[in-house]
């Protein structure tokens, strides 16, 4: 994990663009004696083939009461982090497996008011460094492993992007429960903008996308007491 990125927005502010992005590298950093950085893949599941993680962002509200891009029983949480994987046995690359059938899997963690959590403030600590648009800084190894619950139920089911192309390549693998990180902590990212240095403020916010008609999509769980008709996943951070 290289550098967390404040991506460019375009056009600001609409919901649903990705705020902030960090890039992940599956290779070691030129000339470091050690690989610095991480190549994370998820398998199982609903998965047929390996993915391999590209990055994880984050979507929150202006406020707690709204944030996520997902419900669960009409209840919305205050941020959600994604976790972009792209299908690396079926594609090339990223960009082919965008729009290619099964090309992505992306897991989604809600993220709940509550308890500092110690991992995600590594990354919360340099986000006063990333204010304002294409800004970059350096965030040095980072498991993203470390943010998800200790449960590992989910829900899962074949969707889209929720940013343009918006395509039809997802396998969502959604976490029931929730990871806790404290009000400072997403007051953190509240203080981003989408603005570059000098311009006039816009408090980065609200960046989700509404909900969408779940049409004729089929939701699975991984759990009791629904259907069990999901096998557990599997998720991994290589060194
Ligand atoms: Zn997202």
């Amino acid at each position: 994990m290289e550098e967390l990125m404040q991506a460019t927005p375009a056009p600001p502010p609409t919901p649903g663009t990705h705020a902030i992005a960090v890039p992940v590298s599956s290779r070691p950093v030129r000339g470091s004696q050690r690989h610095t950085t991480l190549s994370s893949r998820i398998s199982g599941g609903p998965l047929e083939n390996h993915y391999r993680l590209k990055q994880f962002h984050f979507h929150w509200g202006a406020v707690n009461e709204w944030g996520s891009e997902h419900t669960v029983d009409d209840h919305v949480y205050p941020a959600e982090l994604h976790l972009v994987h792209w299908n690396a046995v079926k594609y090339q690359n990223y960009t082919e497996a965008v729009m290619g059938e099964d090309g992505l899997a992306v897991v989604g963690v809600f993220l709940k008011l509550g308890a500092h959590h110690e991992a995600l403030q590594k990354l919360v600590a340099v986000l006063p460094d990333i204010k304002h648009k294409d800004a970059r800084a350096a965030l040095g190894p980072f498991q993203p492993s470390c943010l998800l619950p200790a449960c590992r139920d989910y829900w899962t089911y074949p969707g889209s992007l929720t940013t343009p192309p918006l395509s039809e390549s997802v396998t969502w693998i959604i976490h029931k429960k929730p990871t806790e990180v404290a009000q400072d902590q997403l007051a953190a990212f509240r203080s981003l903008t989408f603005s570059a240095l000098g311009e006039e403020e816009k408090t980065m916010v609200n960046n989700y996308r509404p909900l969408q008609p779940l049409m004729k999509r089929e939701v699975r769980s991984s759990f009791q007491p629904l259907k069990m008709t999901a096998t557990p996943w599997q998720h991994r951070d290589w060194d």
